[in-house]
Parts: structure tokens; sequence; C-alpha cells
């Protein structure tokens, strides 16, 4: 199956700003966004109207330029392509790296909480 042209053009589009974005974060060293840093820019784009809030399984998606928001607000070096909020300067940060887990990520529950199984004979 082959796309339109405007649709493959418009994901070609998309597919460089995010290896432009894993580029600038990986070059500066996974830096994440500071928690104060984090919760305006959540509270930016949740107030803003290009924020699609049901989309990739509900963790948001900025129309705008097509990125996930749950992880664009994390990357430091990421900023608001309107302007509303600008990247965290690295060199300013005291561990540029910290935890970057998935949403739905949780932590596996201790083993000993873990229901037993029936023992078969
Ligand atoms: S990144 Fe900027 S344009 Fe996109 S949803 Fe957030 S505030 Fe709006």
């Amino acid at each position: 199956m082959t796309l339109p042209p405007h649709i493959a053009e418009r994901r070609a589009q998309m597919l460089t700003r995010f290896g432009n974005a894993a580029h600038r974060f990986a070059r500066a060293g996974f830096a994440t966004t500071p928690p104060e840093a984090l919760a305006s820019r959540e509270a930016t784009c949740r107030a803003c109207p290009e924020w699609d809030a049901t989309a990739l399984n509900a963790t948001g998606r900025c129309r705008k330029c097509g990125c996930s928001t749950w992880a664009k607000l994390r990357m430091a070096t990421e900023r608001c392509p309107l302007g509303k909020w600008e990247a965290v300067e690295v060199s300013s940060l005291k561990s540029p790296v910290s935890s970057f887990s998935p949403p739905s990520a949780t932590p596996a529950p201790p083993r000993e909480s873990l229901p037993s199984a029936p023992l078969l004979t």
C-alpha cells in the first residue's frame, strides 16, 4: 500500500523532527527536564489549543509539531514550536541524566506479594 504523497511527506517531516530531537537529547547526555520546569511545561501544553490530550494512548500529542508531548516535555533540549516554553540550559543542570521511564512503566511487585500458583500434581 502506498500512502498519498501529502501524508508520506508529513510523516517524513515528523521522522526528521524526531531524529533531530533524539540527536539533541543524546548530545546533551540525555538530560531530562527538572521537575519545576516540567510542571510549568505541562501546564502550558494542557492549556494550549494545539494539545491533543487523547492522542497516543492519552499521553498527549502536540498538533503543531506532531510530537508526543509526554516525551517532548521531559527532554530538556526540546522547546515549544510556538515559543510558549524554551529548552532548559543543560549546563545549568546539576545532574543531566535522570529517570526517563515511559508513562505505563510500573515497578514490578515484590516477589513475596505475587499470588502463589496452585501446585500441579
Ligand atoms: S508544545 Fe507548544 S504548541 Fe505544542 S501543545 Fe505544547 S504549548 Fe502547544
